[in-house]
């Protein structure tokens, strides 16, 4: 996979060097660069902002640099953190981890010029996401989290494939909870089952404990799950 990262903090990526992500860049799974935008602007200060036309506070981020930017990166499918976008979830990590090329605009200040995202949208598709209902500085932590969700969805990132099927959100409920050894650790024990090499009761027992978190924390992602998904004994937890 390609990416190509637009931001005025290139810094901001450092951490995109390290671990299983560091390790796909150097592998070649994953090809990611990342670009100043005032690459693209022609005045001597390399402006990239200006005031917002009908006032109000702050900056708005100029389209100049932004056009020619995404002109020489793009085409691909162009993905814009905004607290305006869909909400960001595995099912989007998973869509955006089966393409071949993603660009990722990092808007700061008020934001990025809405006809740079209407332009674009002519030529590529666009996708605005947000990562949650609250305000960060900028979208470089948010391209940064982006990136972690869609890389490890990467065939060959990651060692044990079985940890994506497994793991919360995969399908549709969050994970039961895990241990580790000592088997008694502050006099609290691991469960059990999970010590009887019974195979079938610990799968039944991580079920039955995927169900009641996700009714008990997320009830809102139970309301959602597909009954027809619900075997007998899971009516019975
Ligand atoms: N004026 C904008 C508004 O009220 O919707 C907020 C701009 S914010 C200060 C600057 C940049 O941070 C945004 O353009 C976006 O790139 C990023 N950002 C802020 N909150 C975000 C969120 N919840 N999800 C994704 N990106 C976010």
């Amino acid at each position: 996979m390609r990416v190509d990262v637009i931001t005025i903090f290139p810094d901001y990526f450092g951490p995109l060097s390290l671990s299983l992500i560091g390790k796909a860049r150097g592998t070649g799974l994953l090809d990611l660069e990342v670009h100043d935008l005032r690459t693209w602007t022609s005045d001597v200060h390399r402006t990239v902002d200006d005031t917002p036309y009908g006032g109000g506070p702050g900056m708005v981020m100029r389209p100049e640099p932004w056009g020619q930017a995404l002109a020489a990166v793009g085409p691909g499918t162009l993905v814009v953190p905004s607290p305006v976008g869909k909400p960001f979830t595995q099912a989007d990590a998973a869509a955006l981890a089966s393409l071949d090329h993603l660009i990722f605009a990092c808007g700061r200040y008020e934001g990025i010029d809405q006809r740079v995202i209407d332009d674009a949208a002519t030529r590529m598709p666009v996708l605005e996401v947000s990562l949650g209902d609250y305000v960060l500085f900028g979208g470089e932590v948010a391209v940064i989290v982006i990136m972690e969700a869609v890389t490890r969805l990467l065939p060959g990132v990651l060692g044990n494939a079985d940890s994506l099927t497994e793991e919360s959100h995969a399908a549709g409920l969050l994970e039961a909870p895990v241990y580790t050894k000592p088997a008694s650790w502050r006099e609290l024990d691991v469960p059990d089952v999970l010590r009887s090499g019974d195979h079938g009761r610990i799968a039944r027992w991580r079920r039955d404990q995927a169900l009641l978190r996700t009714a008990s924390r997320r009830p809102d992602m139970m309301a959602g799950y597909p009954p027809s998904s619900l075997d007998k004994a899971d009516r019975k937890t």
